[in-house]
C-alpha cells in the first residue's frame, strides 16, 4: 500500500450503553480510495464521525486512529480540520440560503484567513471538477437539485484542501445517471493525490471505484480486501451485489 496516511485500530463507538462499531480496524493509504460497505444501520456514519471526532454528544468512542503519523482520537474536530482531514456528512448540510459561491468560500474560510492562499484559484479548482457548479455559483443552495447539492458538499470540503476526504453515502437519493457522475468525480480525485474513505450503501458503485474494501456488519469489520477481490467474494455478491 502506499503510505499509510490514516490507520484506525481498536475503534468502539457506543451511544450510551450500545455498541454501534466494535474494534473497527482499517487503514487509507495516501492517494487512494477505500471504501466501507455496509446495509443500512451497519455503523458506517458511526464509524466515520468517530474518526473525524464528531459523534452526536449522546455518544462516545474508544481506540486508536493515527492520522499522518499522528495520534488524533483526543483531538477536537477542528484541530483534525486543520491537518486535512475532511468530512462530508449524510445530511449534506449546505446553507440554503447562501449562493453556492459563498458556500464553497466557507469552506476555505480557515485557510484563506491565515492568507495562505487566493480563494479564486481553489474556487477554480472546484469549479473545473464540477463545471455544473460554476454555471450555477450564483443559485441559493437550497434551489439546487439533489446532485448539485451533492457536488456542492464534496466542493465546499474541497475548499478546505484536504488530504482525506471522507464521504457519507454521496449517491443517497440521487438517479442513477447522477450517481454514476458522482462517483467519476470521486474517482478523478485520486489524480489530485487526495485520499478518499467512501461510505456506501451502493456496494457495486462504491467498489468500482475504490481500491480497497471492508465490509461492516453490525459494527464490525467482517471481510476485507482489494475491491475487485470482495466485488467477486460470494458473501459480498450475495449480500450486497444481488443478482444484477
Ligand atoms: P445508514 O446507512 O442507515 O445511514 P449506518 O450504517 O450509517 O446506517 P449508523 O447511522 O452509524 O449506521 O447507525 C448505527 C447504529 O447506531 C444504528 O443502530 C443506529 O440506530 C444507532 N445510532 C445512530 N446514531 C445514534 C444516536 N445519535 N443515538 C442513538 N443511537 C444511534
Amino acid at each position: 500500500m502506499p503510505d499509510k496516511l490514516l490507520e484506525v485500530t481498536g475503534l468502539s463507538a457506543r451511544y450510551g450503553k450500545v455498541n454501534a462499531v466494535l474494534e473497527a480496524a482499517l487503514q487509507v493509504g495516501a492517494g487512494q480510495i477505500v471504501t466501507v460497505i455496509g446495509a443500512n444501520g451497519a455503523g458506517k456514519s458511526t464509524l466515520l464521525n468517530a474518526i473525524m471526532g464528531a459523534l452526536p454528544t449522546s455518544g462516545s468512542a474508544d481506540g486508536l486512529v493515527v492520522y499522518d503519523g499522528q495520534q488524533v482520537q483526543d483531538w477536537r474536530v477542528e484541530r483534525r480540520v486543520a491537518v486535512g482531514m475532511s468530512l462530508v456528512p449524510e445530511k449534506r448540510e449546505l446553507f440554503a440560503s447562501m449562493t453556492v459561491e459563498d458556500n464553497l468560500l466557507l469552506g476555505g474560510f480557515r485557510r484563506f484567513r491565515a492568507g495562505e492562499r487566493d480563494w479564486r484559484d481553489e474556487m477554480e479548482n472546484v469549479f473545473r471538477l464540477f463545471p455544473r457548479l460554476k454555471e450555477r455559483r450564483a443559485q441559493h443552495a437550497g434551489t439546487l437539485s439533489g446532485g448539485e447539492r451533492q457536488m456542492l458538499a464534496v466542493g465546499r470540503a474541497l475548499m478546505a484542501k484536504p488530504r482525506l476526504l471522507m464521504l457519507d453515502e454521496p449517491s443517497l437519493g440521487l438517479a442513477p445517471r447522477i450517481v454514476r457522475e458522482i462517483f467519476h468525480i470521486i474517482s478523478g480525485l485520486r489524480e489530485t493525490g487526495v485520499a478518499t474513505l467512501l461510505v456506501e450503501q451502493n456496494a457495486r458503485a462504491a467498489l468500482q471505484v475504490a481500491d480497497y474494501g471492508y465490509v461492516l456488519e453490525t459494527g464490525e469489520v467482517v471481510l476485507h480486501g482489494p475491491a475487485r477481490e470482495l466485488a467477486d467474494n460470494p458473501r459480498v455478491v450475495e449480500s450486497y451485489l444481488g443478482l444484477g
